[in-house]
């Protein structure tokens, strides 16, 4: 109504200018016959946080406990101390029922299959989920290779990636009304017959022209990294061919080599073949040799060709080198360290990687903005760990609710979504954070600071998630016997550093910061786990947070600076943006000269500048300025305390060799990564952000 916009809410001014662009753009509700707007900002907030609040009356709340949570909900909403991703501040009560950003879509090797998994079943629901606004990851495995026979028809294959050709056009179609573009993640896993093709899709005469909507990533196994280190040979096979299927042709290698030795693996591994019984993979009692399934590949003529490891490697890094694609996911990784591994093997995840799901899973995410929680204690600045503990609860009470309140657009979608009930509490502003600190990104007191900092809210995260448990029940795939605490297998910060083989120590101030994370008791955190159970089968997750984060006028996700001054390209234009927290440094050291800040701004950057104060000089350390044995050891410590996916872009300087790429795929194996992604300066025709003003 008209009166509501007579009350001016000072809490609007929060808002930055790109906020209010972007939030104007494609947030702010608009009455579909006039398109005149009928919210403000804080009106959007309430929408959310009334809508959401509201979920509790189907837990038998009362209205006075709905208003409460509401209020809270509202406050760190307002405050830009937590957002949820975009589905959910653009649909919340409206018409429109997705609010979750990720999703997963099997495609099986038919044109439509009964259950609705065939390639066409596929097409069909990641359009109606573009529409709304939700991201979606594709395995394309299973599909059957180039040039392979049609029974039905007696004729020829067209393969996988023509296939995904259609996914990008109908992306492209379907352009989710303006106010999102679809996003999509393809992955192969790499003993597929056609995974040449695939790691060539994107780069050379292809790049910037064909998939275009399209992320996409080779799924990589450790027994294939190791024969890349040791130069052997691997097979190609035909998922056609074999009698169970490709992928688990590949898993029953993988265990029958003995690289998951974890007693739980081998668990599986008997459950499995005890319903598989009679399969040619149940040699009368035990589990078959690689050679035995190899011998039994060959027999299928499952097999079509045997590639040298290295050289295949090597393609993918020429790849990534000239075009940012393909990435790398850790299949291994991503299984062992999924808590309800029980329920099947993750083959694929969102667009962005933070979030490996299980066919038909979604998972909604949210973001705390790390900035606010920067205060000043004594004259020094120093972190607020309890006002940050108690935005995690909210949080991780608005994304359970987020599941209650979706409305799914597939049954199938509900039903995988409703039974494992992820959420992925991840984090923004991590380098203004730094910056208001006074710590480098790229040093060892930062990366500490990461460990730190994804500890305690995975820690808070998961106890917030048990809390919640006692209150609505657990996910209804819980199995307290089997279920995973992935944190007992995080690896120790020293070993990270080691592995990296970076120099410096930790100083007894950022020690003496993050004391309080020293405190935490994960034991007793999962003795009362098995009590009560847990309400979300994963909680946490570090997501991008492109938008978001522009929204709450921080930096984005885990990620350093881009740039001190840049332009920047998104669907509603062109931005020239100077950084705010260097400014007001600038004006500190009375430099915030017009002439100066243009000086700064044909760089982006002022580590190599002789005329900047050398304070300056350290702390504001841009994305290309950074080595990648930073970025990739801040991903790696994010990706220590986190039960789902670290979204991080390696950004390497134009001039880097196919060298440094090769480098960063093998070390984030070996950090324990689940995916990596580079990205060289200036590698695509089109960038969102560009380095600099004068471009
Ligand atoms: N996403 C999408 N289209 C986009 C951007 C994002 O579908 O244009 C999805 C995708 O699954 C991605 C997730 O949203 O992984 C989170 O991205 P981000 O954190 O950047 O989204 P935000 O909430 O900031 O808009």
């Amino acid at each position: 109504g008209k009166g509501k916009w007579n009350k001016f809410d000072e809490k609007d001014l929060l808002l930055t200018y790109n906020a209010l662009k972007v939030l104007e753009a494609r947030y702010l509700l608009k009455d579909p016959n006039t398109l005149r707007y009928i919210e403000t900002p804080q009106m959007m907030f309430r929408r959310v946080a009334s809508y959401l609040a509201g979920v509790e009356r189907q837990y038998g709340k009362g209205e006075e406990e709905v208003k409460r949570i509401e209020e809270e909900f509202y406050k760190v909403l307002s405050q830009l101390k937590f957002l949820p991703n975009t589905p959910t501040l653009m649909n919340s009560g409206t018409r429109l029922g997705i609010l979750s950003a990720c999703f997963v879509i099997p495609v099986r090797d038919s044109m439509v299959t009964p259950n609705g998994e065939g390639i066409y079943d596929a097409l069909r629901a990641m359009a109606v989920v573009h529409q709304q606004g939700g991201g979606t990851g594709f395995d394309f495995s299973e599909l059957r290779p180039k040039g392979d026979v049609v029974a039905s028809t007696a004729g020829v294959a067209s393969g996988p990636i023509s296939f995904m050709r259609i996914f990008d056009v109908s992306t492209d179609v379907v352009k989710q009304g303006g106010k999102r573009r679809g996003a999509n993640m393809g992955v192969m896993h790499v003993w597929h017959s056609d995974i040449e093709d695939f790691i060539k899709a994107k780069t050379g005469q292809l790049k910037d022209v064909q998939l275009q909507n399209f992320n996409i990533s080779v799924g990589v196994y450790d027994y294939f990294m190791q024969a890349v280190e040791r130069g052997e040979t691997v097979p190609l096979i035909n998922p056609r061919k074999t009698r169970i299927n490709g992928k688990d042709y590949e898993y029953y290698i993988v265990k029958a080599r003995g690289y998951m030795e974890e007693e739980w693996i081998q668990e599986e591994i008997l459950r499995e073949l005890e319903e598989r019984g009679g399969s040619v993979y149940l040699d009368e009692s035990v589990i078959i040799t690689v050679d035995e399934a190899l011998a039994i590949a060959e027999k299928e003529g499952a097999i079509t060709r045997w590639v040298n490891a290295r050289q295949l490697f090597d393609e993918i890094v020429k790849g990534a080198w000239d075009s940012g694609d393909p990435g790398l996911l850790f299949i291994d990784a991503i299984n062992r360290r999924h808590p309800v591994w029980y329920l099947g093997k993750i083959q694929a995840t969102n667009p962005c990687g933070e979030e490996p799901l299980l066919s038909w899973e979604s998972c909604n995410l949210g973001s705390i903005n790390l900035e606010k929680f920067v205060v000043e204690r004594e004259g020094r600045p120093t972190i607020d760990w309890e006002g940050l503990a108690e935005t995690i609860r909210y949080g991780v009470r608005l994304l359970d609710n987020v599941i209650d309140a979706n409305r799914y657009p597939l049954k199938q979608i509900e039903e995988a979504t409703k039974k494992t009930r992820k959420v992925g509490l991840g984090v923004m502003g991590l380098a203004r954070m730094l910056i208001k600190l006074g710590i480098p990104y790229d040093s060892v007191d930062a990366v500490y600071l990461s460990y730190q900092l994804a500890k305690f809210i995975y820690y808070h995260a998961l106890k917030a998630s048990i809390e919640l448990a006692k209150e609505k029940g657990s996910f209804p795939a819980y199995d307290s016997r089997r279920y995973k605490d992935v944190w007992e297998s995080a690896m120790p910060f020293d070993h990270l550093i080691s592995i990296v083989g970076v120099e410096g120590k930790v100083s007894s101030d950022v020690k003496k910061l993050t004391e309080v994370v020293d405190r935490l008791d994960f034991d007793q955190l999962k003795a009362e786990r098995i009590k009560h159970g847990i309400r979300n089968s994963t909680v946490v997750s570090v997501a991008p947070t492109g938008t978001i984060s522009i929204i709450a006028g921080t930096s984005s996700s885990i990620e350093p600076l881009f740039a001190l001054a840049f332009v920047r390209n998104v669907a509603v234009g062109k931005f020239i943006e100077i950084d705010p927290l260097f400014l007001a440094y600038l004006r500190k050291y009375e430099l915030d000269d017009p002439e100066v800040v243009k000086k700064v701004a044909e760089t982006g950057m002022i580590g190599e500048n002789p005329f900047m104060p050398k304070t300056m000089r350290r702390v504001f350390r841009t994305a290309h300025e950074v080595s990648p044995e930073f970025h990739l050891l801040h991903q790696a410590s994010w990706q220590q305390w986190n039960d789902s996916g670290t979204s991080k872009t390696i950004n390497l300087r134009s001039e880097e060799p196919p060298e440094t790429v090769e480098r960063v795929y093998l070390l984030a194996w070996k950090l324990g990564i689940k995916g990596v992604t580079v990205y060289r300066d200036k590698s695509k025709s089109q960038q969102v952000i560009y380095f600099g003003i004068k471009k």
